[in-house]
Parts: C-alpha cells; sequence; structure tokens
C-alpha cells in the first residue's frame, strides 16, 4: 500500500517546514511552520491548504522556532481538532512563541489598519491569541528517547523525539511505520558549543529530511569569542549602541553565555545589556529549569545558570520602559527580536539606531532572502519600517558563528554516522544553492540517493504500514 510525502514548506527555501505523511487513510503532519521573508513566501501563509485540517490525525513537532511551529494557530483555526505531538522544552517554549506570533500578527494587522498601508481594505490577522491559546491546549509533550503511537487505534506507527541540539527541546523525528522509519531531522545543531548539546548521532532510517540551512558554507572557526569582543569594545569606545536583533529563543542564551564570558574574562567593558523582550526572559526561564537537556558544561558546575545574566543585565518588561530606552542615548547593548528583523520590539529599535553611525547593529542567526535583516547584511542604504524609509549609517555586523544551524562540515559529520545509507534522502530547509552544493556533495562523498524536494511535490515512499485494528 502506498505511503507518500508531500512537501508544503521548507522545499527551496528555508521556512515554512511542513511536511504531510500520508499512510493511506491517516495523515500525519510533520511541523506546522510559518512561511518567513519574501513577500511571495508570506502570501504562501495566506493560501488555501492543499488538505482538509480537520482530517489531518496528529501533527508532531521537531522543535519550537516558528518557521517549523508558527503555523499551528492558523491550522487550528482551520478546524484541526488533533494532539501535536512535541518534546517538553518544545512544549514550553510555544506556550511564549505561538501566544507572541499571534499578538505580532494582531499588531501588524492593527498598523496596516491605523496607516493604511495595507493593499487590502482592511487587514486581518493570519490568527488571533485566542487560536494560539487553543493550539496549545492539543500540545503533548513526550520526552526524549520514547516511543509513541500517534494515531489512536492504529499501534504501528509511533514517533520518538531525539536530541538534535539545535534549540531547547528541539528534536529529530522519528516516525516508524511497521519496521521501517522515517527520520524528520528538523534543524541540525552543533558540534563543540556552548550551551546546547552536540546532535545525537544516529545510524540508521529507512528514509531521511535533512536540512541544508548551511549547506554550501562552513562557519568561521570558533574564535572563542574574539570578534564579538570587538565589536562591544568598538561600540562603546564611540559611545554608541549595539542592538542585537536575536530569536527570542536560542539566539539570546548564547549571545548572553557570550557576553558574560568576556566581561568574566575583562575583555570587554561591562555595558548595561537590556533584554527587551519578554519571551526572552520566559524562554530564558525555561532554559535554566531544563539545564539537564542542555550542553554538559553548564551542568558540570564550571558554569552554572549565571552564564545567562551579565553584570548589568536589565530585563524590560514592559512597552512603557522599551520606549525610555529607545528615548536614552546612554551607550548599552540591546537584545531584542525578531532575529531577522521581521517584526518584534527590535524594529522600533533599529529605527532609532540606524541612522547614527555611533551605532552598531549585530545579526547573529541565518537572515533569510527578504527579510530586513538580510537586506542591512547586503549592504542596503536604507530599509523601510512601519512604512517609514530609515537611512543606514550604524555599522552592520555578523557573526555566523553563532548559528544554532550545522555548516556543511558538521553536516557531513552528522552523516558519517550512518553505519547503513537511506533509500533516500530528501534535502529540505535551504535556499537553491546551499541544496544543490550538498546534494552535490552527498552525491559524491557518500554515493547516498539524494533528491531536493521541491514545494508542493509528493513522493511515494513504499513502505509497508499496518492496517487500522478493530
Ligand atoms: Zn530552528
Amino acid at each position: 500500500m502506498a505511503t507518500s510525502l508531500t512537501f508544503l514548506g521548507a522545499a527551496g527555501t528555508v521556512t515554512g517546514s511542513k511536511h504531510l505523511l500520508d499512510l493511506d487513510d491517516r495523515r500525519i503532519l510533520i511541523d506546522c511552520g510559518l512561511f518567513q521573508g519574501l513577500k511571495e513566501l508570506r502570501q504562501r501563509n495566506w493560501a488555501a491548504l492543499p488538505f482538509d485540517a480537520a482530517r489531518i490525525d496528529a501533527v508532531v513537532l521537531t522543535h519550537a522556532h516558528l518557521d517549523h511551529c508558527g503555523y499551528l494557530p492558523r491550522l487550528v483555526g482551520q478546524g484541526f481538532r488533533g494532539r501535536i505531538f512535541c518534546t517538553p522544552g518544545t512544549y514550553d517554549l510555544c506556550t511564549l512563541v505561538l501566544p507572541d506570533s499571534a499578538r505580532i500578527q494582531e499588531e501588524d494587522a492593527r498598523q496596516a489598519n491605523k496607516h493604511h498601508y495595507s493593499k487590502h481594505a482592511h487587514a486581518e490577522p493570519l490568527y488571533t491569541e485566542i487560536e494560539a491559546a487553543r493550539a496549545i491546549t492539543q500540545l503533548q509533550p513526550v520526552g526524549y528517547d520514547r516511543p509513541v503511537p500517534v494515531v489512536p487505534g492504529v499501534p504501528g506507527i509511533e514517533v520518538e523525539f531525539i536530541n538534535a541540539g539545535h534549540l531547547l527541546g528541539s528534536a529529530y523525528a522519528r516516525v516508524r511505520v511497521s519496521d521501517r522509519t522515517i527520520l524528520f531531522g528538523g534543524d541540525l545543531g552543533r558540534y563543540g558549543r556552548p550551551v546546547l548539546p552536540d546532535p545525537t548521532t544516529v545510524t540508521e532510517a529507512d528514509v531521511l529530511l535533512l536540512e541544508s540551512t548551511y549547506g554550501d558554507r562552513l562557519h568561521e572557526r570558533d574564535d572563542d569569542g574574539e570578534q564579538l569582543a570587538g565589536i562591544v569594545t568598538d561600540v562603546a569606545a564611540r559611545g554608541g549602541r549595539l542592538i542585537i536583533p536575536s530569536f527570542a529563543i536560542g539566539r539570546v542564551e548564547e549571545v548572553l553565555y557570550w557576553l558574560k564570558r568576556l566581561e568574566d574574562q575583562d575583555r570587554i567593558p561591562v555595558l548595561p545589556v537590556y533584554v527587551d523582550s519578554p519571551m526572552a526572559l520566559g524562554a530564558l526561564e525555561f532554559y535554566t529549569s531544563r539545564i539537564s537537556e542542555l550542553d554538559e558544561e553548564l551542568q558540570t558546575g564550571t558554569r552554572d545558570v549565571r552564564a545567562f545574566v551579565t553584570t548589568r543585565m536589565v530585563t524590560v518588561a514592559s512597552v512603557e520602559q522599551s520606549k525610555a530606552l529607545m528615548a536614552s542615548r546612554e551607550p548599552a547593548i540591546v537584545i531584542a527580536s525578531s532575529g531577522m528583523a521581521t517584526g518584534g520590539r527590535v524594529l522600533h529599535h533599529l529605527a532609532v539606531a540606524l541612522p547614527e553611525p555611533r551605532n552598531t547593529v549585530l545579526f547573529v542567526g541565518f537572515q533569510a532572502e527578504g527579510t530586513r535583516g538580510r537586506l542591512l547584511c547586503d549592504g542596503a542604504r536604507q530599509v523601510k519600517i512601519h512604512g517609514q524609509f530609515v537611512p543606514v549609517a550604524a555599522r552592520i555586523e555578523r557573526i555566523d558563528s553563532m548559528s544554532a544551524h550545522a555548516d556543511a562540515g558538521e553536516i557531513m559529520r552528522w552523516l558519517s554516522g550512518f553505519v547503513r545509507p537511506p533509500a533516500m534522502t530528501y534535502l529540505v530547509h535551504g535556499e537553491a544553492s546551499a541544496l544543490e552544493a550538498l546534494a552535490g556533495r552527498i552525491a559524491a562523498e557518500r554515493q547516498w540517493p539524494v533528491h531536493v524536494a521541491k514545494y508542493l511535490e509528493r513522493v511515494e515512499l513504499n513502505l509497508s504500514y499496518p492496517r487500522r485494528s478493530g
């Protein structure tokens, strides 16, 4: 009986992860992410689903980044009522990111209506806080390394989460159908980095879905924070501000870890560090409470949980505090989301900071095509924020070594753990050049069958699977 997989997102691009597994009359959606970046991609969030949301039996989430979970409230809004399987860490982070995303959707719609910069007569949010809250009630946390049945009444279909080292709670989802396995790689973490553990070695899978974000690149060699130290010292000497757009979950912890470490080593001046993101503060608490899932270094006591607290750290809770911070000209480091400057409080900070040459904006994560972050990294002289053009005089810096994604070398290292090749490896979650480069490397170095997934492509998997019992 045919089993098929349809790539509904993160195919030829890095956002919108959604893979539909059809097992005859059973349907499981692995990841349920938002498209972000280019307008033509974002418009896909509004497109009708090519399936009936109410007929999905279960959703499986690899991790809590929005490009993997941010479409859930929309799916629920369209009638999905099943369970959403994820790790406890992913559950925790989803309770932060889904309502926050809904607030941003609602606020964007409000702003568009207020300033009339929507092309539509009346802008509607993609989803609401009510739908996000409902999605959270459908989450079903399951610990790592514990296979569980995902379809009621069908015992032969199981999912198991394996730590991917990419974010708190991040996992590969190993879906077992009878005696065959499909490994949904989610996002792959990195080796030998602080905060998060190395990606777990996997030795086999019949079918593999592999992310390719950095499939054509190697990260800069680990420089023990040298580049960050230089950037902080430089902006302090100019009496300016360092604005760090950051994913509120994941990157903030690593940025704070490095700032704290550089302060401890007297390698940077001690500046006030403002964490202007209520969600980031919530995530810091979850990281602290799940320290046993993090890098061993944090557990052995050599660097305890204070690793995430710098000397003069100030947490900004209210919008009023955030506004006061923007109005102040005091030299400082400001960490705010979103990481690709597509929304969130960081936009207000950028609108104030970008026109002044004494300031620096530092990007620490992947910047997708079409985002303000990518435009700034590519040298844009002005960017549009909230309908206004803002000139860019501030210095723009980026540090790729803080990326949470494996680079090409690390992906190949992870693949070397396989003792038998998958019957097929599908490459997802990458832009065209990265996908092509990684496909070439896998074919040349490992001689594995490899296929670059295309948007809306459906492939047959030829796995046997159990019939519904009873
Ligand atoms: Zn991710």
